[in-house]
């Protein structure tokens, strides 16, 4: 696959900028407290889009103490330089309290644990399309004719792929305003609507009208 021009290079500069935008929060939360920041060397690839879009992920873990101010500074340091904040208490896990920021497709996340010194803070860099010709990998497929179970046949409508055969897995197609559609045949489940995902139907509980799809059966 060919990169497209330019855009690798734009990448690696959003994530030298991330990683200056971190060490400064981490300032912010975790005043005096040095904040080391990993980023991969290589972007990821963020799913289910198609053409493909890239970014780099960011991580860096605070020392600190417990300490209930910290998210307030979190949301505080990111409120006044003009990012878009969000607090949440996790509803799993209610002493989970994440503040979250984002600003020009960059986001920025301070997840913070009560009764517990540490601090995660994650960064991403801008989503963006890295490849020239990058579909969506096709996912392989829930069972094949070697791999059925005694006593099924392949799904009439999926063949055993077991993912929607008209969105190809992805719960959407392309069209309308946003250039994608919810997609009509699994309505965004993703999954083959007549198997349900499994690729396979047991011959004992077809219905006649799933029958008529194998006339080998008789
Ligand atoms: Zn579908
Ligand atoms: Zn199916």
């Amino acid at each position: 696959m060919a990169e497209i021009d330019g855009v690798r290079q734009w990448l690696d500069r959003a994530a030298e900028f991330l990683r200056g935008q971190l060490q400064w929060f981490g300032g912010q939360i975790a005043p005096g407290a040095v904040t080391h920041v990993a980023i991969p060397a290589h972007p990821s690839r963020v799913d289910n889009t198609d053409p493909g879009r890239y970014r780099f992920e960011a991580v860096a873990n605070l020392t600190w103490r417990d300490d209930p101010t910290a998210v307030h500074r979190a949301a505080h340091a990111l409120r006044t330089t003009g990012w878009t904040v969000d607090m949440h208490r996790d509803p799993d896990f209610p002493t989970v309290v994440t503040v979250v920021g984002t600003k020009d497709g960059y986001r920025m996340q301070a997840r913070t644990e009560e009764g517990y010194g540490g601090i995660v803070l994650l960064g991403e860099t801008p989503d963006i399309v890295l490849y020239e010709d990058d579909p969506l990998p096709t996912p392989s497929p829930a069972v094949t004719p070697e791999t059925l179970s005694p006593g099924a046949l392949l799904c009439y409508e999926c063949d055993g792929l077991g993912h929607c055969p008209v969105c190809k897995g992805r719960g959407w197609t392309k069209g309308g305003s946003t250039g994608r559609i919810r997609c009509r045949e699994c309505l965004g489940s993703k999954v083959c609507p007549v198997c349900g995902g499994a690729g396979e139907l047991h011959i004992a509980d077809l219905t006649d009208e799933a029958r008529v799809h194998y006339p080998d059966l008789g």
